[in-house]
């Protein structure tokens, strides 16, 4: 089948695939400390629909998908969908983002199914200011889970997102920058996006990736290694030899002339951009009885609607019509 390329000639070669809106943290960048509503059982795509629209997009290429959600750990069974996408022809790399708080049970399943690759999400190594970011004391199950996964070497690479929030996350990065040291996890910075369900975010609060590699630069010299052409992260080994860090850069330095990624939702719109707008309502499709080849049809329709990028940094931008957790970061 043809590629998937939009029509500022990128080709679509990754997924994001939301698999719950609901999650177990209420990170203050992402959700509110509560009132968020959760959706209903019904509008959640069921695995089999999942894997259909996988295959779907795989046959045209899709070959990289990521879990994500709300937390993608709290949905029943995901073993179960995980092993349903690795076995699905054309997929050849199956990742998860997860903030790691269920992870000691489940990293074994996980890999089993066919799990390779692993993000977790940890803001801090101190116990207070976790808390105070998560708005949930777990830091010890946190750090427990990406023990437990570090026991699969198939599990390779472990990468562990920490969100850049200037006058919060200052403090953190000597320990956070250790631990890509001590431990075989990639650390990686993530800008501040306005992704947030309060609606807070101001520029000013985005501590920017070159603010941080100096901070980092002040004790321990970087040296820059190629990243992937499709790579969000800028990439960085410590100059003695131990350990990567990356940044993700998005408001800063945007990516986008190089995006490969479309994104699903738990309820099942598709998405070209994680700041849309607009979503394709590909569940109404897929539920109407469509043929592979209607979905298909579907599917090029809205990446040929793929937006050239994000608009951030430019007056009047807009935001995404949802909030992170909603998408499915
Ligand atoms: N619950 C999972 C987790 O914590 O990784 C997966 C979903 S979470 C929405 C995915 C990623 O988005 C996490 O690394 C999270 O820190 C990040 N994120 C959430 N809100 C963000 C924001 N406003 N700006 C940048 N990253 C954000």
């Amino acid at each position: 089948m043809q590629p998937l390329v939009d029509t500022w000639g990128r080709e679509i070669k990754s997924v994001r695939v939301s698999v719950t809106d609901k999650c177990n943290f209420r990170c203050r960048y992402c959700m509110p400390a509560e009132g968020l509503e959760w959706l209903g059982r019904d509008e959640i795509l069921s695995f089999e629909e999942l894997t259909r629209v996988v295959r779907v997009l795989a046959a045209m290429g899709v070959s990289e998908i990521r879990l994500t959600g709300g937390e993608p750990l709290v949905r029943r069974d995901l073993p179960v969908l995980g092993r349903m996408l690795a076995e699905t022809p054309g997929v050849e790399d199956l990742a998860l983002t997860t903030n790691g708080v269920l992870l000691d049970r489940l990293a074994e399943p996980l890999v089993a199914a066919g799990l390779r690759r692993l993000n977790v999400s940890l803001d801090s190594l101190s116990h207070v200011r976790f808390a105070e970011i998560t708005r949930r004391d777990a830091l010890d199950r946190v750090l427990a889970g990406l023990a437990e996964a570090e026991r699969y070497p198939e599990l390779r690479p472990i990468k562990v997102n920490c969100v850049a929030v200037r006058g919060f996350t200052e403090t953190e990065v000597p320990a956070l920058a250790e631990l890509a040291r001590r431990k075989p996890y990639v650390v990686r910075f993530i800008e501040f996006m306005p992704l947030d369900a309060d609606q807070a975010w101001r520029e000013d609060e985005v501590l920017t990736g070159a603010e941080i590699r100096a901070l980092i630069e002040e004790r321990w010299p970087l040296v820059e290694v190629p990243a992937k052409a499709s790579s969000t992260a800028r990439r960085f080994r410590f100059a003695d030899g131990a350990g990567e860090i990356g940044f993700v850069n998005p408001v800063s330095e945007p990516f986008c002339s190089s995006c490969d990624r479309i994104r699903l939702t738990a309820d099942g719109q598709l998405r070209t951009c994680l700041f849309s707008r607009k979503e394709w309502d590909l569940k109404t499709v897929l539920r109407s009885g469509a043929s592979d080849e209607e979905l298909a049809t579907f599917v090029r329709f809205a990446i040929s609607h793929k937006e050239l990028k994000h608009r951030i940094n430019e007056p009047g931008f807009v935001r995404a019509s949802r909030s992170m957790s909603q998408i499915g970061g």
